[in-house]
């Protein structure tokens, strides 16, 4: 498999843009090689410039649900770019959107929709502190939130991969007020209470996906919901990643827990750039023009990502059992996997929420960054390289959850499965 024309393009491109990407985590830094630069995708397949054909467990890191180029969200691009790219006035598409996604989160009266998941974290945070009126917030090391200044500490994949958590060119007046807890250990969590009085907020992707897949407990999630009511603090569940991909109706429906704001982003743009925040009418109305605390976006609620958004929405509300049907299939993957390195002698931890898949080479359960981080790098990296090499494309860093669109049918997951086995007989034969 010749990657010739990817690794020319790599050099081109390292000179004029840094590291030769747009987001770091696309550089396979962490597992070496060049990244692939890709022309096509059409289903479960992509494309590169050499052209190489690899089954997707990417899916552009999550937006994709139903696979590369799905018809029903092409279709409504198509229809959408007719009427014009953008006009930053309101348009009937966002408030069919808006409806939409209410419709998904009990916890949801009023939705804001911005253009990235980092926009909509950040917002988030800001309206959190406008309604309680207090500076603090706690976050879990781990857990990423999007690259905004006051959340860049300890913030699991792109910022792990690099070994460098806490960014340069983040004061350290800007994260004065971000405290650290450790995922899944409430004490720690208490500790936080214990030092300060003014929380606003504790943010958490409930079922983290930035240090490896690594689901919140329910009980500590309860326990959290227990400890903000107590203090006046809100709890915002960060659901960028899981929201449409680990259930259909939030993290509230698989846990019970019920946080104030949600935050959401990746699948709700189908492919496009969105993102956006949501809770409960007394929350929502602080938020300008309604209210007093500041936001706002020239593009937000682009009409054209608008309509890729509904499109994707619509269908999964047509089929909402299409997430039990993938969490199925996403079982299948990693057990097989799992069964695979059983028979070199090499332990893997697995886990599976809806269409995310995680998987760790490790001795011991995953239940938090540092259990993640006593991972095998080494060996994560021969195995990505390995499977690149027979045509199937898994995220590049050990920090990552894997992907499962509709496009993979049960075949690709059994070729996978052979193809890991083979992959992990030649690593441990050295
Ligand atoms: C991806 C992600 C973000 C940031 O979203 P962008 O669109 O990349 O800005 C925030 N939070 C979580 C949980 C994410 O997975």
């Amino acid at each position: 498999m010749s990657r010739d024309a990817s690794i020319k393009a790599f050099e081109e491109a390292q000179s004029l843009i840094p590291g030769g990407v747009n987001s770091p985590v696309r550089a396979f830094k962490s597992v070496g090689g060049t990244p692939l630069f890709i022309t096509e995708g059409e289903g479960a397949y992509l494309t590169d410039i050499d052209g190489n054909k690899y089954i997707d467990f990417v899916q552009s890191w999550g937006p994709l649900l139903f696979g590369h180029r799905d018809e029903t969200i092409e279709k409504a691009v198509i229809e959408a770019v007719k009427h014009g790219l953008s006009f930053g006035a309101p348009t009937l598409a966002e408030t069919e959107l808006a409806k939409l996604v209410i419709s998904f989160f009990d916890s949801m009266d009023k939705v804001r929709f911005v253009s990235s998941g980092t926009e909509a974290v950040m917002s988030a945070i800001r309206l959190a502190r406008g309604f309680t009126g207090r500076d603090d917030i706690v976050k879990f090391t781990g857990c990423y939130h999007g690259h905004s200044d006051s959340l860049l500490v300890q913030a699991g994949s792109g910022a792990a991969t690099f070994g460098n958590p806490s960014s340069p060119g983040v004061p350290a007046d800007f994260t004065k007020h971000t405290l650290l807890a450790e995922y899944n250990n409430i004490e720690s969590v208490k500790k936080c209470f214990n030092d300060s009085q003014t929380i606003a907020c504790v943010i958490i992707e409930p079922i983290a996906g930035n240090m490896g897949l690594v689901p919140a407990d329910k009980e500590f999630l309860h326990a959290l919901r227990e400890l903000c009511d107590a203090n006046g603090t809100l709890l915002i569940f960060d659901e960028v990643m899981s929201g449409f991909r680990a259930s259909v109706n939030g993290a509230e429906s698989l846990t019970g827990v019920k946080p104030d704001i949600v935050t959401l982003g990746k699948v709700i743009g189908g492919g496009m750039p969105v993102g956006a925040f949501g809770a409960r009418a007394e929350i929502m109305s602080k938020l300008s023009p309604e209210g007093p605390v500041y936001q706002a976006g020239t593009l937000s609620g682009n009409p054209v990502a608008m309509a890729a958004g509904f499109a994707a929405l619509t269908k999964l509300k047509q089929n909402a059992r299409v997430i039990s049907v993938l969490e199925e299939r996403a079982k299948r993957l990693v057990e097989g996997m799992q069964e695979a390195a059983s028979a070199c002698g090499i332990t893997m931890q697995i886990d599976v929420r809806g269409s995310m898949f995680g998987f760790f080479f490790n001795e011991k359960p995953v239940k938090n960054f540092a259990d993640a981080c006593n991972s095998d790098a080494e060996l994560f990296a021969k195995f990505h390289s390995g499977m690149l090499n027979e045509g199937f494309y898994f995220a590049c860093s050990l920090y990552e959850t894997g992907f499962i669109s509709t496009a993979i049918t049960d075949e690709m997951i059994e070729e996978t499965i052979k193809a890991s086995a083979k992959v992990l007989k030649e690593i441990s034969n050295g």
